[in-house]
């Protein structure tokens, strides 16, 4: 049984990013319909106003600790997480088991034309990587059923949603028990990012935890959501 940690009511799996890759990677070997959410403190203050989203995460396969704030919160309140497991991180090493492995992805998310380039680009990185397909994240409602059937036509190992949270995580907790794959994962940018439309913060940035400064000083218009933050770390460091 894994162990998991609650922040403010939200169960976090205690897995280091190697545990979270092989569990991973075991859902897409032997298991199906398996959910990967990487919540940060953005979507868990979310979740406290939002009872679906707090459901949802809660029943997430595997949650993985996405946000420096959430590993600030468990190591001042000794709680058992072991580290960040950025989501851009794990998808990365999904898509070299994939590569390595021969298995398909679909790709739903970001701009029109972006998911394409992003998979040109997985393609190029990993040559044996089957790409089952892919479609742009700003689709309405009433195309749900459309898209459902376009992924479900080709059968997908993986399916990364990238619509940003917690629109793909409302999106996944809806239909993944339609979707006809083993693993399905909400990505966030992480289209933009493999496609290179945008950038991951330097290593250096990442070491010292401070990605999330990276991101602000480049998208200045994030500020408005980030100032959530030091709400959460009241609040949680609190409870
Ligand atoms: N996006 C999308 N459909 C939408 C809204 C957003 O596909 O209706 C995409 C957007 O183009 C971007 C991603 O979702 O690629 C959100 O990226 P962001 O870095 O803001 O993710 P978050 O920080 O919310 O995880």
């Amino acid at each position: 049984m894994r162990k998991k940690v609650k922040i403010l009511n939200v169960a976090i799996d205690t897995v280091s990013r190697e545990e979270a890759l092989k569990i991973a990677i075991g859902y897409i070997e032997n298991q199906s319909n398996k959910r990967i959410y990487t919540p940060n403190p953005e979507i868990v203050m979310i979740a406290q106003t939002d009872g679906n989203v707090m459901r949802l995460l809660n029943e997430g396969d595997l949650v993985v600790p996405d946000g420096i704030g959430l590993i600030i919160v468990s190591r001042i309140k000794k709680l058992e997480l072991k580290e960040r497991v950025a989501g851009a991180d794990l998808a990365d090493n999904i898509l070299k088991f994939c590569g390595k492995e021969k298995k398909s992805i679909f790709i739903l998310g970001s701009k029109p034309g972006v998911a394409e380039i992003a998979c040109e680009k997985i393609k190029e990185i990993h040559p044996d990587i089957i790409i089952a397909g892919y479609f742009h994240g700003y689709f309405k409602e009433t195309e749900d059923e459309a898209i459902i059937e376009k992924i479900n036509n080709v059968n997908p190992d993986v399916v990364l949603v990238g619509l940003g949270a917690p629109k793909q995580e409302i999106w996944i907790d809806k239909y993944y028990k339609r979707i006809n794959c083993k693993l399905i994962m909400g990505v966030g940018g992480g289209i933009d990012i493999c496609a290179g439309t945008s950038k991951r913060a330097p290593i250096a940035f990442q070491n010292l935890g401070l990605e999330w400064f990276y991101r602000l000083v480049k998208e200045p218009w994030r500020l408005k959501r980030m100032l959530v933050l030091p709400k959460f770390l009241i609040k949680a460091l609190r409870s």
